[in-house]
């Protein structure tokens, strides 16, 4: 990799690289075939059956509170308070299901949308706890003659469950504050996720209230039972995605390191074996949380994305050395048990919507794509952008890859401000390297800081959002 200039755009087409073999001579995989493609069916069933849910959790407030009831301020706060408590536990429920590692929901709609959906609705939920609270302290404040503050105090101290409702408000609050970016990457990672995991707290502390308080769930009947029985469900999935999902994993294909192979001066790549790995249902560009069962990082899990595609003998990950964690992932012995939660993702071939692919990875974000690269019908372009000569892993593969399946790749070193780099991750720039690029579908994968930046840039390159995949290395 020395003739690489950096600064300087590498010519692409490059068709001549051996076929990769691990270390130990073992051939790599061979191309496999190409995944059938999923449409957006489910996903827009989902959002439909969304607002079904939305629609039937409001409806009991709706039937129950004609509009001759709404006479003085305070009674208008408490029929708002109501109706926005509603929805704040319907999405409640939402957020918690979006969440539950469920598999059909990710078949469905995809674990990156899903963060999406579960990232915006949060916020969207806060603000509705919040005035949910805020209109019910002024209703019945106005009713008993009370200031919010002292209506606070008597509903905590007179109600049962409410001390329990307030301190669910707080928390949640507070798992909305830790997640504005800036505080979130501030924090150690395993601490930010503990905090986040206190919104099953918030599901268990504002269960209570809903029915001593709650006008529309407190009297016995449908709608109470209805209520009653969605919490339940809830909880069911949580704890099949959760727990039971990922234990019937682990056993039946019962994950070890095999190996771990230097694949350059701060990335390895660490092959795993395992039982029935034929019967594994994994894409390319899918991830996984592994766990390894070691001394000293048995209690962390983190994810990696698999770095080649499935092939029924073994799986590989390729990790860049970062943190503490990857440090130590160095030295792990083959042997070691692993647990693993997944495969989860849907940057995969499955979600094309076009015949041919641009792909950009940003330095390890290569890894998914390398794995997606033998699934994508022949005939994609691959940028990779990388700081250093250095930081190009699994180059003799892309080149082998290249070959074997008619790819353009485009290897671009250099900083971000350098002349090569900008000219080339610029509109003008793409459209020269792929001029069909308007009719591609896109996939952009590295680090969070990358990605954003790519997909504007490919946007202002006259590409459509709904051909844009990404995958940012961020959960
Ligand atoms: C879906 C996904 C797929 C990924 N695939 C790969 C891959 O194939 N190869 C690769 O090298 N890296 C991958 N990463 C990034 C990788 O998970 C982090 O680099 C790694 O966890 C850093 O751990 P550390 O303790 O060594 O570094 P630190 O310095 O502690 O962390 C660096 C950053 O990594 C993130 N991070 C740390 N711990 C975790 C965790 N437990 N879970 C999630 N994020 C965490 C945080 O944003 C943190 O700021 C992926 C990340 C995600 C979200």
């Amino acid at each position: 990799m020395r003739d690489y200039p950096t600064g300087a755009v590498v010519a692409g087409r490059r068709r001549t690289g051996d076929p990769p073999t691990r270390s130990d001579g073992r051939p790599a995989p061979a191309p496999v075939n190409v995944p059938a493609r999923r449409g957006a069916t489910g996903r827009r069933a989902l959002v439909l059956l969304f607002w079904v849910g939305l629609v039937l959790a409001v409806v009991p407030w709706w039937l129950a509170t004609p509009a001759g009831s709404l006479g003085d301020t305070g009674a208008i706060a408490l029929a708002a308070g109501r109706i926005v408590g509603l929805v704040a536990g319907y999405v409640m429920l939402v957020q918690i299901l979006l969440m539950s590692r469920l598999r059909l929901l990710d078949r469905l709609a995809g674990e990156e949308l899903m963060t999406r959906w579960h990232r915006d609705i949060g916020g969207a939920l806060i603000v509705a706890v919040l005035a949910h609270m805020a209109l019910i302290l002024v209703g019945y404040g106005s009713l008993d003659g009370y200031n919010p503050l002292v209506e606070a105090r008597v509903l905590i101290v007179d109600v049962p469950d409410m001390l329990e409702a307030f301190l669910s408000a707080g928390i949640l609050t507070a798992v909305g504050l830790f997640s504005v970016r800036a505080v979130r990457n501030a924090l150690p990672y395993e601490l930010w996720r503990w905090l986040h995991m206190s919104t099953y707290l918030v599901l268990y502390l504002s269960f209570g209230h809903q029915f001593s308080l709650g006008q529309q769930l407190f009297k016995p009947g449908l709608v109470r039972t209805g209520w009653i029985a969605a919490y339940i469900g809830v909880v069911v999935i949580l704890a099949y995605g959760r727990v039971i999902a990922p234990l019937i994993f682990n056993l039946r294909y019962g994950l070890r390191v095999a190996d771990v192979v230097a694949e350059g001066p701060d990335t390895i790549s660490i092959y795993l074996t395992g039982r029935h790995l034929d019967r594994l249902k994994l894409l390319g560009g899918q991830w996984f949380r592994f766990r390894f069962l070691a001394r000293g990082l048995w209690w962390q899990s983190h994810p990696f994305s698999v770095s080649a595609a499935k092939n029924g003998r073994w799986l590989r990950l390729t990790v860049k050395v970062v943190g503490a964690y990857t440090r130590e992932l160095r030295d792990l012995d083959s042997g070691a048990r692993v647990w693993a939660i997944g495969p989860r993702g849907s940057f995969t071939a499955a979600q094309r919507t076009a015949p041919r692919s641009l792909l950009i990875a940003g330095g390890i974000g290569i890894t998914p794509i390398r794995a997606m690269l033998e699934e994508l019908p022949p005939g994609a372009t691959l940028i990779y952008r990388a700081s250093t000569p250095a930081d190009v892993v699994l180059q003799r593969e892309i080149d082998w890859l290249a070959r074997a399946r008619d790819l353009d790749v485009w290897y671009v070193i250099g900083a971000r401000t350098d002349p090569g780099p900008r000219q080339v991750m610029s509109p003008n720039g793409l459209r020269q390297l792929v001029p069909d690029l308007e009719r591609r579908d896109v996939w952009l994968c590295g680090p969070a800081g990358f990605v954003e930046a790519a997909q504007k840039t490919v946007r202002r390159a006259g590409v459509r959002r709904k051909k844009i995949h990404l995958a940012a290395f961020e959960l």
